[in-house]
């Protein structure tokens, strides 16, 4: 039942240090934390399901529910909705934490994935007009579980939607060069100051919280891209232009790519 850590590290000219530490306890807590929220995050979604229904009935019901009700029910359920996103994002990032690789592995085709998240993508814009390109290179395949690359890859392009204002343009491509395949979303945004951008992936970090909320974010979304690429030793790489727009790449080795 024991844990422990043994580390190896250069000592001198030709030498090495063992170091060996007993982290029984540390495991414990962080095992316990991790299933305390999975188990909260469980228990919370059955509830807010419920007052879901309740709340739509109402709003459904335009006879019994009074019209000056209506914008206060329309708030409920936005904010009900946001507990409800919230919720799902938690319990993907504790099943994403409760291993290292993902169990189920096969071969992706990529360009089909994006195609139909772009074409979520432009309903999710709307009337905004957005500019869409989609370059991608329809033989390029990943090793990999499809449903994680699906979940990383749209959390990255719908934050480039919201991200960025009416009649920006958003650039997604999927291509291959000497280090391996790349997937990388460029937008014409508001861009994020350079003092945040190694923060960006950090759970629940946003440049501005208000907003984030406003737009029904959960602040969950990069930590869970990143969970997501490490899963596949891939890397994410933020380049972004306060005020000009944000280029979000994944970086996988060729390894992954088949
Ligand atoms: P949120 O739910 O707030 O969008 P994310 O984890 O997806 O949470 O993103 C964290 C923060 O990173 C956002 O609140 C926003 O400040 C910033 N961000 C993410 N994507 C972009 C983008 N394409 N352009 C500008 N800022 C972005």
């Amino acid at each position: 039942q024991r844990r422990l850590e043994f580390r190896i590290v250069p000592f001198g000219e030709t030498q090495r240090l063992l170091i060996a530490r007993d982290i029984t306890r540390i495991y414990q807590a962080s095992e316990m934390r991790k299933d305390f929220i999975a188990n909260a995050s469980h228990e919370l979604r059955s509830p807010l399901t419920v007052i879901a229904g309740y709340l739509e009935s109402f709003e459904d019901d335009t006879e019994e529910c009074p019209a000056s009700w209506r914008p206060l029910i329309g708030q409920m359920r936005n904010q009900n909705g946001r507990m409800q996103r919230l919720i799902e994002d938690l319990l993907q990032l504790s099943s994403l934490e409760s291993s290292d690789i993902s169990s189920h592995q096969e071969s992706i085709r990529v360009a089909e994935v994006l195609f139909s998240i772009y074409k979520e993508a432009e309903t999710i814009s709307g009337t905004q007009d957005h500019i869409f390109y989609l370059e991608s290179d329809p033989e390029l395949c990943l090793m990999g579980n499809q449903r994680e690359i699906y979940s990383a890859f749209s959390n990255l392009i719908f934050n480039a939607v919201q991200y960025t204002a009416a009649g920006g343009v958003i650039r997604i491509r999927w291509y291959e060069d000497e280090q391996g395949a790349h997937m990388s979303v460029s937008d014409t945004g508001e861009g994020v100051p350079e003092e945040h951008i190694d923060r960006l992936t950090e759970r629940f970090y946003r440049v501005d919280k208000g907003r984030s909320r406003e737009r029904g974010g959960t602040g969950l979304g990069l930590a869970i891209v990143k969970h997501i690429l490490v899963r596949h030793n891939a890397k994410l790489h933020i380049e972004s232009v306060f005020g000009e727009g944000s280029t979000f790449r994944c970086d996988f080795p060729k390894t992954a790519v088949i």
